[in-house]
This record gives structure tokens, C-alpha cells and sequence, in this order.
């Protein structure tokens, strides 16, 4: 499960697609800017969305293997 969180203390685990259940993946795109942006990927190819964000930047995503 990704767990995404802010340094405010607000925090969101797992982001599901509604479209066939599968948890977001969360990764890392680099723009041609050279800036990065965080975002949710349907493994199963639905599409992603731009990552949570919280007090005006993106949510710091952990990944717990388990
Ligand atoms: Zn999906
Ligand atoms: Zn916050």
C-alpha cells in the first residue's frame, strides 16, 4: 500500500481506481523543464491522475511491501 502524507500531519493510504479496483501506483515523472511531478498510475492502464497534494505542494508517497 502507498501511503501519502504532508509534514501538517495529514495523510492518505492507498488511492484505488474506481474503474477496476487496482491500487495507484505512485511514481515520479520528470517534466522537460527538468522539474517533477508526482503521479497516481492505474496499473491496469485506466489512466493517472496528478498526486495529492497538501498545504500547496505534492503529498510525500512511502511504499510498504508487505
Ligand atoms: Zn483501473
Ligand atoms: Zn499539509
Amino acid at each position: 500500500m502507498t501511503t501519502y502524507s504532508c509534514e501538517c500531519g495529514m495523510g492518505v493510504s492507498g488511492l484505488n481506481c474506481s474503474k477496476c479496483g487496482s491500487e495507484l501506483n505512485y511514481e515520479l515523472i520528470t517534466k522537460p523543464d527538468g522539474s517533477t511531478v508526482g503521479v497516481s498510475i492505474c496499473p491496469t492502464g485506466c489512466g493517472k491522475i496528478k498526486s495529492p497534494m497538501c498545504c500547496g505542494s505534492d503529498m510525500v508517497a512511502s511504499h510498504n511491501h508487505d
